[in-house]
């Protein structure tokens, strides 16, 4: 019997090592509410993702719908459906629309060129997300923007460590969010961050985590617990000081996917985006079925078969989801439902095997055809 393959394995450091970061909470008894590690851990991301003043929260989402309701927004966000559910639930929850915009076929994010056409008078944000870790059209974004005076929310959650043009990935849009969910290339067990381009926003949404609460006797909004704890932020920094040597050991799988699987017909495989430093977060094919002779689910059942469990990241399209598909309009989205339809996400994280990954190979390679 082999052993099981999942799509991803959270990064843990040695357990010596966790220890020796949490031995002083049970001194000190403060173990949430912003304290040392907390403090430690903002700090040391900041330099990380080279950004000013990020801040640190309970997960990727609420950094998401926080970061919504701190820019006071009413109306119409245009985003991607070829996303996680979270992006969707977060413009939902915060009683705004979302609006569906088609994605680009080279990299999935969204398509720039498409965004304008579907501006009205009740747009008021865009909210692209940085899918798989390649950057959006960040230039061409910015540029419609600023011509209909709409803010940029991106979701970074696939992006720790990416930086494109030099800069790190959340200095671009007003806000970008970031998720160290334990799926994710840098983990916290659970959190997220938000990093701002105005220090007014990064104070509300950080008050908004902590119940609205600016002072002792004062509270400003109806905000909610959002706060990281302290062993989520000793976690983090235990990680990130092997944010690096992780890294290199996932582009080496990447390479070794690369390797393996070109030239097969009907796999088409991702690239490496131009002008960035990439995390190689994931590994996602598109199975071409009348070129393969199979189509992406057919593929999976076998690869279940032989116990590797790849995952359909992303499908459904948000758009599609029972809870949102009678409710708005899903749009003209062709990309992104072909997409949805053939994409297959690779199993990636450090420690996944040479030999595993051959293993995944084989089976991708014995098509029927
Ligand atoms: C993981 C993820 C989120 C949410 O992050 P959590 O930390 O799990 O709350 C948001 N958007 C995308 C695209 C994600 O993949």
């Amino acid at each position: 019997m082999n052993t099981e393959i999942y799509v991803t394995r959270a990064a843990l450091p040695a357990m010596e090592e966790y220890i020796e970061e949490i031995r002083s909470l049970f001194s000190t008894h403060r173990i949430t509410n912003m304290g040392e590690k907390y403090h430690r851990l903002t700090l040391a991301i900041g330099k990380v993702l080279n950004i000013d003043n990020p801040i640190l929260l309970s997960n990727g989402h609420m950094s998401l719908e926080l970061s919504l309701q701190a820019l006071q927004m009413k109306g119409e966000v245009i985003t991607t459906p070829f996303t996680f559910a979270s992006t969707t639930h977060a413009i939902v929850r915060n009683g705004l629309t979302p609006v569906f915009c088609d994605i680009r076929e080279d990299n999935y994010t969204m398509d720039a060129d498409r965004i304008e056409e579907l501006i009205t008078d009740r747009t008021c944000a865009i909210l692209p997300v940085h899918v798989y870790g390649n950057v959006c059209d960040v230039e061409k974004i910015e540029a419609v923007a600023q011509k209909h005076d709409l803010k940029v929310i991106y979701d970074a959650a696939h992006s720790f460590g990416v930086s494109y043009k030099g800069k790190g990935i959340g200095n671009y849009g007003d806000a970008s969010i970031f998720s160290f969910h334990a799926t994710k290339v840098f983990t916290s067990i659970e959190g997220g961050a938000v990093a701002v381009r105005d220090r007014k926003l990064g104070q509300a949404i950080k008050y908004l985590s902590n119940f609205g609460i600016t002072g002792e006797d004062d509270i400003a909004a109806p905000g909610t617990n959002a706060k990281m704890n302290e062993f989520e932020a000793a976690m983090g920094l235990c990680n990130l000081r092997h944010f690096e040597e992780n890294r290199r050991a996932r582009a080496q799988v990447w390479m070794q996917y690369q390797d393996m699987l070109s030239g097969i017909p009907g796999i088409v495989l991702p690239t490496v985006p131009e002008d960035t430093v990439y995390n190689f977060a994931y590994f996602p094919i598109r199975v071409i079925e009348t070129r393969y002779g199979e189509n992406r689910d057919e593929l999976a059942v076998r690869m279940r078969q032989e116990s590797i469990y790849p995952r359909r990241y992303f499908y459904p399209l948000t758009s599609d989801y029972r809870c949102y598909r009678d409710k708005y309009d899903s749009g003209c989205t062709p990309i992104a439902r072909r997409t949805a339809r053939e994409i297959l996400t690779l199993p990636l994280y450090p420690g996944l095997e040479r030999e595993q990954v051959e293993r995944i190979c084989t089976i991708i390679k014995k098509r029927k055809k």
